[in-house]
């Protein structure tokens, strides 16, 4: 999925450990050891088995067993593993599918801006976007005008703010660019966390009695009367598990053709697989406001303030064929994004400033558009239910922002199947760490400095970030930076890396480094090692955690 620049590795993203079974009670991994589900019943039958530990995977397992369905979820590698780490981190309409018509679903995803902030006010915080144009640019002024009042407008706004205008020759926004934007649109989004998003459904998911495998790839199913009988296999060891399930949930993203043939035993072709990239760079500006920058190829990209010290930029529209777990950048694309973000700003972007890069697959329904940047972002959820016998329902496309909607719908098809059990819940319902008003990130904040006011202000601010009211439980009674325990670099202490280990299936460096927190910008490649030495111990496993992928340049 990544790239450091510097040391040009990829990080594996099949670096398969352990199930979370092999390590025992340690590992508040939910749902229970498999040693003890067998004790209780040697084949039990959930309601529904969900294939894919991603953002939709993990939102619908959630939503499932918040209405009360017994629910097994199996992720092939780690949670976020997929495109779920890879997006462009944002919470947004999508200004851009405007132009193609896709109202139904940027009004859903407008609304949706709202609920998330309000669900997990940590990882979720709104954003402002400027956009500068000129005379004779891409898009006229009043297209982009009507464009964002229809933005503004259509999708339930309540508390981010709307659209003004800028002047950028007096804004600080205009400072770090060129002379020629002297105008400016500034609107409303919301960034978010993407990993943490799926750890933290998963999380509750599991609070809620949901089974969670990481490192668990689904080799087979088949029907058996009215019920799935799927086979589980451990990506590490090759131990296989037998489940059974009354419905089956495809959610495999860009894998999600792939399962559907293995079960039907023929080729088939729903999606169609987009890769997008983003280069990490050193902090091209200060303000905390992104960029929206228009291309000359009628394209966009995002430019974003990035963990403190970067701005992040992305992303690319480009078909992809290959193997979805292979996907690194290509010099085309970092080519195209650095050129493109220098149309923009005074001082160039060049390949020298760039830290790191990581690319996604976008799992896109396939609506035969003839060009990657235009088929639909919307999804669509597919029934496989000959009569009589055991439902499948596949997930094709989607976005981060619209996983909790995605949900609901896909849980009113599940009904159709097993039978109504409660009500939906999930809009008014905090992920982990984000019970607090979404207008009281700071004062949330200023409690828990208090508490631990033994943590710089930029640890603490990092900490309450990612965890919310949850980094209490990862701190406990500490008093001091001696009580963390050890020391891995930069603010990463032993406290953190074992409440990631305890709490939120991390196995292996890169699941600490990369995808539970991005600190894998700071460690050097030493500290990496060290760390993955560690958590080989941790987690039980002799065989060293993966020790050279995640190496970080500073
Ligand atoms: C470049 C880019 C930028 C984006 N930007 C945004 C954005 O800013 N905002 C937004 O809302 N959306 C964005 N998206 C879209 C969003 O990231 C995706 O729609 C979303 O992450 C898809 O989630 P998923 O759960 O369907 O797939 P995934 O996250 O890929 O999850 C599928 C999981 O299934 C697992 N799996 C596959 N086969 C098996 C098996 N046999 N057994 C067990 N597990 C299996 C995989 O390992 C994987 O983890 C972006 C996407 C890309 C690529």
């Amino acid at each position: 999925m990544g790239q450091v620049r510097q040391e040009r590795e990829s990080f594996p993203g099949k670096a398969g450990l352990l199930f979370p079974s092999d390590l025992g009670r340690n590992n508040a991994l939910g749902g229970f050891p498999l040693s003890e589900a067998r004790a209780v019943d040697d084949n039990p039958t959930y309601d529904i088995f969900v294939i894919g530990g991603g953002i939709n995977g993990c939102g619908i397992a959630r939503d499932a067993a918040g209405r009360g369905y017994s629910v097994y979820l199996a992720e092939m590698n780690d949670l976020a593993s997929g495109t779920s780490s890879g997006s462009t981190k944002l919470i947004h309409g999508g200004l851009r599918y405007l132009e193609h018509y896709e109202f139904r679903l940027v009004r859903e995803a407008l609304m949706e801006r709202e609920v998330l902030w309000g669900n997990a006010p940590h990882i979720i915080h709104p954003m402002r976007f400027v956009l500068p144009y000129h005379k004779g640019g891409v898009r006229p002024a009043w297209l982009l005008r009507l464009g964002l009042f229809l933005y503004d407008h259509i999708g339930g706004r309540r508390r981010l703010p709307p659209t003004r205008t800028l002047d950028m020759r007096s804004d600080p926004a205009g400072k770090p660019l060129k002379p020629l934007f002297t105008k400016a649109f500034e609107y409303s989004d919301c960034w978010v966390n993407d990993a943490r998003l799926v750890a933290l459904n998963a999380r509750d998911a599991a609070d809620r009695g949901v089974v969670i495998r990481t490192r668990a790839k689904m080799t087979e199913a088949h029907r058996d009367g009215g019920k799935w009988q799927i086979t589980v296999e451990d990506t590490v060891s090759g131990q296989t598990e037998q489940v059974s399930a009354r419905l089956l949930v495809n959610a495999a993203g860009p894998w999600v053709d792939h399962v559907v043939a293995g079960i039907a035993g023929k080729d088939v072709h729903n999606v169609r697989l987009v890769q997008g990239s983003h280069i990490v760079v050193r902090k091209k500006f200060d303000d905390p406001r992104a960029y929206f920058f228009q291309n000359n190829d009628g394209r966009i990209i995002f430019a974003i303030p990035y963990e403190d010290d970067f701005t992040l930029i992305g992303t690319t529209d480009q078909d992809y064929h290959g193997d979805p777990a292979k996907t690194t950048i290509t010099e085309k694309e970092i080519d195209y994004l650095s050129r493109a973000a220098s149309e923009y700003f005074r001082e160039p972007v060049s390949q020298e400033d760039i830290v790191w890069t990581y690319s996604g697959v976008r799992p896109l329904f396939d609506d035969g558009a003839s060009k990657a940047q235009e088929a639909t972002r919307d999804y669509v959820l597919k029934e496989d239910a000959p009569e009589g016998a055991a439902p499948l329902i596949n997930v094709f496309g989607g976005k981060i922002t619209t996983y909790r909607r995605l949900s609901e719908h896909m849980l009113e098809k599940i009904e159709g199947f097993l039978g109504a059990k409660g009500p939906s819940w999930t809009r008014s319902a905090p992920l982990p760490g984000g019970n607090f008003p979404m207008t009281a990130f700071d004062a949330e904040l200023r409690r828990f400095r208090e508490r631990y006011s033994f943590l710089d202000e930029a640890h603490a601010r990092r900490l309450f970030r990612l965890y919310g009211t949850r980094a209490d439980v990862l701190l406990g009674a500490a008093a001091s930076y001696q009580d963390l325990g050890r020391h891995f670099g930069v603010d990463l202490y032993e406290a953190e890396v074992r409440y990631l280990i305890e709490n939120e299936w991390a196995l292996t460096a890169e699941d600490v480094l990369w995808r539970r927190t991005k600190r894998g910008l700071r460690l050097t490649s030493m500290e990496v090692a060290a760390l993955a030495d560690f958590m080989a111990q941790a987690v039980g496993n002799p065989a060293k955690s993966i020790k050279t992928a995640a190496a970080a340049s500073r």
